[in-house]
């Protein structure tokens, strides 16, 4: 796909896992323009077993990750939660539960996330709700998941939910939308957020045709990338066909970077300086004396 017509714009994935992805794809995405993402915390595939599991994976999230990032010029921040479909196995979603305070409050945390409903059992209603009163404690964003199967009353049940706790939807995502979605969404006041997949679910033609119909309004565009069949540059991708179709350069800024970043600025740990007045690459840089180069010459800008 050729991405001539947005050079020069800047882009935020607010929706994308990182620690599954390889080097190749920060430097494709950093070529791009995305110059910083959001890396939510979710299950990995294989089910874990341990507590210790989850406290490795979110000191990572805000470690090791948000380093690889940078040697790459992208700016990382990560939303720190227990998934839903881990919620299911309760004994281990208690522990995890004690370890989120610790978590949540680290520097780069923009939110708690990615929590929500997956099969909507009993399990998952209680610890999205625990996660929901942690949220409104530490007074950080939400991002929330919605089903798969039976999506739309999952994403009402979820917002409903949300209200319940008595969150403002002003600091909630709703992520994973479609066309079925987005209204109700938008009629209550969250934000939309949708995640581009090639071939399947949402697509970007899809997601061309929902921003002709209800604006750039708190709407959001998320890549979602992870271990799966996806695609790490879904958000310049996205951006760039709704260009050639004609959507105002404004609005596409406006759902691929300006939205998201308004959001997850209520955390108080992301702001546009950050990548405004870049502070340059050095991969001579070591993190607990790890590179991530493994012989290559250092690319140096500072
Ligand atoms: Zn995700």
């Amino acid at each position: 796909m050729n991405l001539d017509n947005i050079r020069g714009m800047k882009f935020l994935d607010s929706h994308i896992h990182m620690t599954s992805r390889t080097t190749d794809d920060y430097e494709a995405m950093s070529k791009a323009g995305v110059v910083a993402i959001i890396e939510p915390s979710f299950w990995l595939g294989q089910p874990r077993t341990e507590v210790g599991s989850f406290k490795d994976y979110f000191s990572s999230l805000v470690g090791w990750e948000r380093f690889r990032a940078s040697q790459f010029g992208i700016h990382h921040y990560c939303t720190i939660g227990l998934n839903s479909k881990e919620a299911n196995n309760e004994a281990l979603a208690e522990q995890v539960m004690e370890i989120l305070p610790m978590y949540v409050c680290k520097e780069g945390v923009v939110g708690v996330g990615e929590i929500g409903y997956d099969d909507q059992t009993p399990a998952e209603d209680k610890y999205f709700r625990a996660q929901l009163e942690l949220a409104k404690e530490v007074n950080l964003p939400v991002q929330i998941h919605t089903p798969h199967r039976d999506k739309r009353a999952g994403t009402s049940r979820s917002m409903d939910v949300v209200e319940e706790h008595g969150i403002p939807p002003h600091m909630v995502v709703i992520d994973h939308n479609n066309e079925e979605t987005v209204k109700e969404v938008l009629d209550r006041g969250f934000w939309a957020a949708f995640t581009i997949y090639p071939k399947t679910k949402m697509g970007k033609e899809r997601m061309v045709e929902v921003l002709k119909k209800y604006g750039p309004e708190r709407i959001i565009v998320d890549s979602s990338a992870d271990w799966g069949v996806s695609d790490p540059l879904s958000v310049p991708k996205t951006a760039s066909l709704m260009l050639s179709h004609g959507i105002p350069k404004e609005h596409v800024e406006q759902v691929c970077y300006q939205n998201p970043l308004e959001v997850y600025k209520q955390s108080g740990q992301i702001d546009e300086n950050d990548w405004l007045n870049p502070q340059g690459v050095d991969q001579r840089e070591l993190y607990n004396g790890n590179s991530v180069l493994r012989g290559q010459e250092p690319m140096v800008n500072k």
